[in-house]
């Protein structure tokens, strides 16, 4: 199974998207720290590892940690924001080092409207940018979008805009808002669109793309706003093929394992044909309205055999339906879980960290003053739970790259 791990190599960021849901903390990571979580990856037969934040390409031992991954046979894939990977002389290094796949985040291809969702002006031609350098150093490159109210009308629009400029990337993911931490948290009346703000231009941008011959994921939308395209559902995906993930959170969480892929549901979710694979409403937070929930009546095996078949799965081992079947069936017997793995520090917080903190959330609270949003809650001190709560492992990164970056697993 193409299970991936996370880790959050930093917290802080060169952006300030007032949506993000895994903002700065006071912990930090070094080559050591990162080094044993690397370790117990590779040790747990994991396919690979999600360098994520945070903007990863913060960490000045980025390069380092993504070789020493690679060594270890795991494939080393990160997000980012690109502002850093648009100089060549790094994009160079982290090619050298391994890396294998790159998200880029790019949330909207209209200028205005990415500088008000970044916080920055000028983060666009830098992403593209780090597009451009990533493929032709032979990285693969995959564009996150996380949904939000800002872009929700034109998510066609941007793919028709890649598909026009960067037709080297051959896969796309979308990853709805997370509203339950961080900036999304207090942010949720600017930033949190309802399901029927993006139905129809979701739609229009996965033909557009499935047309053109590209792959794509689409996490957190439930599959009665999916169409036909159920199977490109990250949660369902994960369902069927019985997926766990870890998450290296840097801040109180410390580390959550989770193999439970479902948010919450409708009252009439209990009639609908696609609730055994459907993920559902995800919402921690009472942002999204169940009451925009619609059961299904169609067949369901024909989006399990879409993902079962699916020849581009670099690791999944190919089961027939009917083995499928009897094996999902005695996994839904058994109770998910979304816990808390002990043993393993993940990073510290120290004098220098507490201090870079400080002065990083006193700029930040400027920037958020001037763009009219709502600063996170400020992060927990040790040993306390923070304002996230471990059920939050489905937002291991920044608003840039959620977890279904892997999603990008195909
Ligand atoms: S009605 Fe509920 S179970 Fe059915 S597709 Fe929608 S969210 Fe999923």
């Amino acid at each position: 199974m193409a299970n991936l791990g996370y880790i959050q190599v930093v917290r802080h960021c060169n952006h300030f998207c007032g949506f993000c849901s895994n903002p700065t903390t006071p912990y930090t990571h070094t080559f050591a720290s990162m080094q044993v979580l690397v370790d117990d990856f590779r040790r747990r037969g994991y396919f690979g590892v999600i360098l994520t934040g945070g903007e990863p390409t913060l960490h000045p031992e980025l390069p380092e940690i993504t070789a020493y991954a690679a060594q270890q046979g795991l494939h080393v894939r990160m997000i980012t924001n690109g502002t850093r990977l648009a100089d060549p002389a790094f994009a160079g290094a982290m090619a050298s080092a391994g890396l294998k796949l790159v998200h880029v985040s790019v949330y909207s291809v209209r200028p205005e409207v990415e500088a008000r969702l970044r916080g920055s002006e000028g983060t666009l031609a830098r992403a593209f940018a780090a597009i451009d350098n990533a493929a032709r150093l032979g990285i693969e490159v995959n564009i996150n979008c996380v949904i939000n109210r800002l872009n929700a009308e034109h998510l066609d629009e941007n793919i028709r805009y890649f598909l026009q400029h960067h037709p080297q990337v051959r896969h796309f993911v979308w990853n709805n808002l997370d509203p339950s931490m961080g900036r999304a948290e207090v942010n949720q009346d600017q930033f949190t669109p309802r399901l029927a703000d993006f139905e129809r231009s979701l739609g229009r941008a996965m033909r557009l793309l499935h047309r053109s011959g590209r792959s794509f994921r689409v996490e957190k939308v439930p599959l009665c706003y999916m169409g036909e395209f159920g199977w490109a559902s990250t949660e369902t995906r994960k369902i069927v093929k019985g997926e766990e993930r870890i998450v290296h959170f840097l801040d109180a969480k410390q580390t959550v394992r989770q193999t439970d892929w479902e948010h919450r549901y409708a009252p009439g979710c209990a009639a609908c044909s696609l609730r055994p694979i459907c993920g559902g409403l995800f919402d921690r937070g009472d942002a999204y309205d169940p009451a925009e929930l619609a059961p299904q009546f169609i067949d369901p095996e024909p989006v399990v055999r879409a993902i079962l078949e699916d020849p581009r799965d670099p690791s999944f081992s190919r089961v027939s339906l009917a083995q499928w079947r009897a094996a999902f069936s005695d996994r839904s017997k058994e109770t998910g879980s979304m816990g808390q793995v002990d043993g393993m520090a993940v990073g510290a917080r120290s004098p220098e960290g507490e201090r870079l903190y400080a002065a990083k959330r006193r700029a930040e609270g400027r920037k958020a003053e001037a763009l009219g949003v709502a600063m996170e809650t400020e992060a927990a001190g040790p040993g306390e739970n923070g304002p996230d709560d471990p059920a939050s492992a489905d937002g291991p990164a920044s608003a840039d790259g959620p977890a279904s970056a892997d999603g990008g697993t195909r």
